[in-house]
């Protein structure tokens, strides 16, 4: 099958990442600051900007969004000052980056190269730029999640990496269904936050994204599981594994269709307890927008997956 309008929104996406990695490198050249800082902080603020209201959508092709105040400098009563000049007298953030006269905090390369300078003023090298960032977002979480997002990026060396895979092989014996939202009687939680997959003990459970292990270990609910924040800030939730691929460490990034551990039955006890329902993969979603968290809906991304896999395969 081939559809004609997924396959241009495709190609208008190559396209973006392509002007995006464009304007990173370019901040990089002036300098000498790697790529992926940009690229991660870049993201980071895109994700942000997806679930607030209080912050406008962007105009270019980039997403980070530079408060009026801290462009134009906090002691400057012109909030939307784009003189070079006097931005710089306040002590403001905004620069003239493209060289047209105007430091314009709406102009993608204004912006990038902004950030670059207030990297620079910090270091260059990692722990510099990492002090720099905490000054910036005053919040560990954030530069958490921004310096994990720039190690993917380093990784891989793209910015494509909006792959996905479904967490079990498709050859094994499993069968879900929308069970979004269903009242759950046991461990305090109001709602079922996930989908349940249901397949036999030890078959495979593997990573749906690109991503970084935030989370490994036992809860008294979702006993063995596994926690993977992606580079769209998405965080998928494995539980009830049997047990973790022996490689698998926090901190570690993964890839779609990874192994990190197998179906199981754990939980619901202490560390150990397993075999008090069914074996069952519990996939849960969630997102978050810098200050909290709430779960989504996964069946429809899993039908999504599950899908676009058989599709590969036929080709
Ligand atoms: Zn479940």
């Amino acid at each position: 099958m081939f559809f004609p309008a997924f396959a241009q929104a495709k190609e208008e996406q190559d396209v973006i990442y392509e002007k995006r990695m464009e304007l990173y490198k370019k901040a990089e050249t002036v300098s000498l600051i790697p790529w992926y800082y940009f690229a991660a902080i870049d993201q980071y603020e895109r994700n942000i900007r997806q679930v607030r209201r209080d912050i406008p959508k962007a105009e270019g092709v980039l997403g980070i969004y530079i408060k009026p105040q801290i462009w134009a400098g906090p002691l400057n009563k012109d909030k939307n000052d784009t003189n070079p000049f006097t931005i710089s007298q306040f002590g403001g953030l905004g620069i003239d980056g493209n060289g047209d006269g105007m430091a314009d905090r709406n102009d993608d390369e204004d912006v990038i190269f902004a950030i670059a300078r207030y990297l620079q003023s910090y270091g260059t090298d990692h722990e510099h730029i990492k002090i720099a960032l905490w000054d910036y977002y005053q919040r560990s979480k954030t530069v958490d999640l921004i310096l994990g997002k720039g190690r993917i990026y380093k990784k891989y060396g793209t910015l494509k990496l909006d792959e996905h895979a479904f967490p079990l092989p498709l050859y094994a014996n499993y069968s879900y269904k929308n069970t979004w939202g269903d009242a759950r009687g046991w461990g305090g939680r109001r709602i079922h936050e996930g989908t349940d997959i249901f397949a036999g003990y030890g078959v495979p459970v593997r990573s749906t994204c690109y991503g970084i292990v935030e989370l490994k270990g036992w809860n008294k609910y979702g006993g063995w599981r596994i926690g993977i924040r992606d580079i769209n800030n998405t965080y998928h939730y494995f539980a009830h594994l049997n047990g973790f691929a022996s490689y698998l460490r926090e901190g570690q990034i993964v890839e779609p269709g990874m192994i990190i551990g197998s179906v199981g039955s754990s939980g619901y006890g202490p560390p150990g307890t397993s075999g008090k329902f069914p074996p069952h993969l519990h996939y849960g979603m969630y997102k978050d927008n810098g200050y909290t968290e709430w779960s989504f809906d996964p069946y429809p991304h899993l039908k999504y997956w599950e899908r676009e896999e058989k599709w590969k395969k036929r080709k």
